[in-house]
Order: structure tokens, then C-alpha cells, then sequence
């Protein structure tokens, strides 16, 4: 019997309101952006006249260049996780006792993407503003082809697990909703996860925003600065995505959170269509900033990704050499926390008090939450509708860091006891 990751009630909520509100929420967003400009008054003026049938009205219907889209852009990751060469990397210790294997491509796959699609726009073969001009569509046919995708990856966590990190917890919407498996795969190798998280969703945030800065091209004759610092920012921290992409097999959404509706259909839907509205907003936004404030922010923003990418760092190099490491230069603080698997073996971990692990529980998101801050503020303050991934993030980086908390607490006990003790705060030094 599976552990549930929040109770019913909670799950029931969320899954209602993922259903109900994130669909038209992302078609909103885009019209918004697309087609009112980015005003949030513009839109909620257009749906005062026209009401329901507005959104039935502005809903693009999945057409068949956007499935096209979706399909050659789907197989050709998937094709790239299954062949390019890369090394085999043991991910963290399941809660059943398991270590499942990857091969650590990511970094080769993302180059190799970037280059064919720019080399595609290059050779006249294909032009990624043709992907802007049907943004709605795809994001519309993400919307339902992504539900049917987790209704099979439920169907497959019940008549053909992978492994037994998987399991009902009794609830059939719970089971669709959190997910039934921990590592589905298809065949040994393929991992579903990886490309949903990895290969669909986050390679989508750096093909779409090259796409956008090509759109804002092909419209002006030119890119601005603004959308230049965004790019360029997003593009880094895809980047250090790709960079240290088998350290996120460390995380909690590859070795926690199980395949389901919540972290799949996100991975799939909401990625592309709300990680990347900043550069959506910027392409009919063509702020110029001036190259001194452009650097400025440019050097902040790289500055945040650093950061949030050493803290990182520092935890997974912590947990590689056993603690037999320098952190900030000298010998780690640490808790050696036990506690038993689903299977009752007991085992144990280290906990890292110090370095970016002493400050906060979770400081490192702080500039994850900085990063999305300098890269949307290029497009300044005329639309609030551009900063929504930031807040969105935000809320959901400040709900995660309590998720982790409770989850630690019930794994540890008595040791992530010790460990609040020590570091009091849980995300801002001093504050919270
Ligand atoms: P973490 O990488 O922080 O992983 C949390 C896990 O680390 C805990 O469950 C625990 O796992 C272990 N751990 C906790 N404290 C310590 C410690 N002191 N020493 C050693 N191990 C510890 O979680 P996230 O997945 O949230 O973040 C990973 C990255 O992804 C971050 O950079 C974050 O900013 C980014 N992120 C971005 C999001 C986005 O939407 N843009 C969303 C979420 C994350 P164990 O059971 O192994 O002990």
C-alpha cells in the first residue's frame, strides 16, 4: 500500500482545482499575452462583454500542425534519450530499497536540440516563429494530450509497474492524481519521468525561448535588450539544468514525487506554456533597456543561478563523498540521521548544517525565486501579468519547502528534529 502524499481532502482540492482552473488559465495567459497585449484589464474587459462564450470563443482548437509540432518535438527527444551515449549514473536509494539506473545524456541532448533547431531556421528548413504563430494550439493540444498520457501511465502503474516503488494507496483519484510509480519505465531503459521533467518540459523552456526572440526578430527587424537579457538568462539556467541534470535525479520530483497528473501533466503543460510567459510577454514588448541597466540585471541573474546551483552542488558533493568534503572551505557540520525504508531495513544519511545548508533549510530557493525575478524584470512594470511565473513560483517553492519538511520529519524523527534546532529557519536566513 502506497503512502499518499497529502490527504484526501487536500488531494481532491488540488486535483479540482489543477482540472477546473490550469487549463483555462493557460489559454488565458496566452491570449493575454498574444492577443491584448499583456493587459489583465484588456482580458477581464473582453470577458465582461462576452462571458463563457468568450473563453469558448478565444479556446484554439488542437490543429493538426500543432500535433505535428508536438509529435516531432516529442520524438525527437525521446529518440535522443534513448541514443545518445552518456554515463550511467545511480540514482538515490528508493523508499522500497532500490537504485535505479540512468544514463546521464541531458547535456548532449540539449545541445544537440538547440543546434538543430537553430540550424533548421538557419538552412530555411523550418522557422520557429511558425511555432509562435501556433503557440495556442500546441499549448491546447498539451492541454488534452497530456490527460490522456497520465490516464495511460495510471493504467500502466496498475497492470505493469516497473518496479515495486509503486502501488495503490486505495483511492483511485489519489492514484491518478500523486501517481502510481516512482521510476515507470518502458522497456529497461526508457524512463518516463526523465522525459517527461527533463526532455519534454524543461528542453521546452529553452526551444521556446530562442523561439520568441526569433518571433520578436522576424516582427522588428531586431532583438531588444530586454529580451536579450531573457533569453540569455533562461537560457543559462536551462543550461545549469542540463549541466547537473543527474543531480536532479536526486530531488524530490525524480525521488519522491511519483508519475502522476500533478508532477507529469505540470511537467508537460505547465512548463512550457507558464515558465516561459515572460519571454511570451516580451516579444510584443520590445522594452529597451540600455546596456548599462541590461548588464547590471544580466549580471544579477547569472549571479542567482550561481548561487542556487552551488547550493546544489554542495549538498550532492556532501552526500557523494559521505561528507568527506570541504564546504566553504572547511570540514561540514552534519547530523548522521537514521531511518527505515518501506521494506524495514534501516539506513543512513547525512544531513549538511552548514555552508548554504546552514543558513535555511531551504535557502536555495531563494535565488531560484531571484533568478525568474531578473529574468522578467527586462520587461519592467507597465503589466503585472509578466511577473506571474515569479509569484507563481513563489507560492509553490514556499508549499514545497513545507511538503519536504513534513516528509524529512516522518522520514527522520528524532534527527531532522536535531537538524531545526540547529538551522531554525526554513527558507530566508533571519525571516521565515
Ligand atoms: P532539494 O534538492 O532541496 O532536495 C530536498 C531533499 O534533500 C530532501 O527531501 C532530503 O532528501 C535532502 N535534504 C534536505 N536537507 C538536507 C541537508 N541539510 N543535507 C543533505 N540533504 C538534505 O529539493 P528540490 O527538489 O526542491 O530542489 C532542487 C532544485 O530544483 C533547487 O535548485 C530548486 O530551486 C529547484 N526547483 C525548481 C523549481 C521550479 O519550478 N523552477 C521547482 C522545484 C525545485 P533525503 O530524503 O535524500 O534526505
Amino acid at each position: 500500500m502506497a503512502e499518499t502524499v497529502h490527504s484526501p481532502i487536500v488531494t481532491y482540492a488540488s486535483m479540482l482545482s489543477l482540472l477546473a482552473f490550469c487549463p483555462p488559465f493557460v489559454i488565458l495567459l496566452w491570449y493575454t499575452m498574444v492577443h491584448q497585449d499583456g493587459s489583465v484589464t484588456q482580458t477581464f474587459g473582453f470577458f465582461w462583454e462576452n462571458g463563457v462564450q468568450g473563453l469558448i470563443n478565444i479556446w484554439p482548437r488542437p490543429t493538426l500542425i500543432a500535433w505535428k509540432i508536438i509529435f516531432c518535438y516529442g520524438a525527437f527527444e525521446a529518440a535522443l534519450q534513448l541514443l545518445l551515449p552518456g554515463k550511467r549514473v545511480e540514482g538515490p536509494i528508493s523508499p522500497a530499497g532500490n537504485r535505479p539506473v540512468y544514463k546521464a545524456n541531458g547535456l548532449a541532448a540539449y545541445f544537440v536540440t538547440l543546434a538543430t533547431y537553430l540550424g533548421l531556421w538557419w538552412f530555411g528548413i523550418f522557422n520557429p516563429a511558425i511555432v509562435y504563430d501556433h503557440l495556442g494550439e500546441i499549448f491546447s493540444a498539451l492541454i488534452f494530450g497530456s490527460f490522456i498520457f497520465c490516464v495511460l501511465l495510471y493504467i500502466k502503474g496498475r497492470v505493469a509497474p516497473s518496479s515495486n516503488d509503486s502501488g495503490s494507496c486505495g483511492n483511485l483519484i489519489i492514484d491518478f492524481y500523486w501517481g502510481m510509480e516512482l521510476y515507470p519505465r518502458i522497456g529497461k531503459n526508457f524512463d518516463i519521468k526523465v522525459f517527461t521533467n527533463c526532455r519534454f518540459g524543461m528542453m521546452s523552456w529553452a526551444v521556446l525561448a530562442v523561439t520568441y526572440c526569433i518571433k520578436q526578430y522576424e516582427i522588428n527587424g531586431k532583438v531588444s535588450d530586454s529580451m536579450l537579457v531573457n533569453t540569455i538568462l533562461m537560457l543559462v539556467y536551462v543550461t545549469k539544468f542540463f549541466w547537473w541534470e543527474a543531480g536532479y535525479w536526486n530531488t524530490m520530483d525524480i525521488a519522491h514525487d511519483r508519475a502522476g497528473f500533478y508532477i507529469c501533466w505540470g511537467c508537460l503543460v505547465w512548463v512550457p506554456s507558464v515558465y516561459t510567459s515572460p519571454g511570451m510577454y516580451l516579444v510584443n514588448h520590445p522594452v529597451e533597456l540600455g546596456t548599462q541597466l541590461a548588464i547590471y540585471i544580466l549580471v544579477a541573474g547569472i549571479l542567482c543561478i550561481y548561487i542556487n546551483y552551488d547550493c546544489d552542488r554542495q549538498r550532492q558533493e556532501f552526500r557523494r563523498t559521505n561528507g568527506k568534503c570541504l564546504v566553504w572551505g572547511r570540514a561540514p557540520s552534519k547530523i548522521v540521521a537514521s531511518y527505515t525504508t518501506t521494506s524495514g531495513e534501516t539506513k543512513t544519511s547525512l544531513l549538511l548544517t552548514s555552508g548554504w545548508w546552514g543558513l535555511a533549510r531551504h535557502f536555495h530557493y531563494v535565488p531560484e525565486i531571484l533568478s525568474a525575478f531578473f529574468w522578467t524584470v527586462p520587461a519592467l512594470f507597465d503589466n503585472f501579468l509578466a511577473y506571474f511565473y515569479v509569484i507563481f513560483l513563489t507560492i509553490l517553492l514556499f508549499d514545497r519547502a513545507k511538503r519536504d519538511d513534513d516528509r524529512c520529519r516522518s522520514k527522520y524523527g528524532k534527527y531532522w528534529k536535531l537538524y531545526c534546532e540547529k538551522v531554525k529557519y526554513r527558507i530566508i536566513p533571519g525571516i521565515y
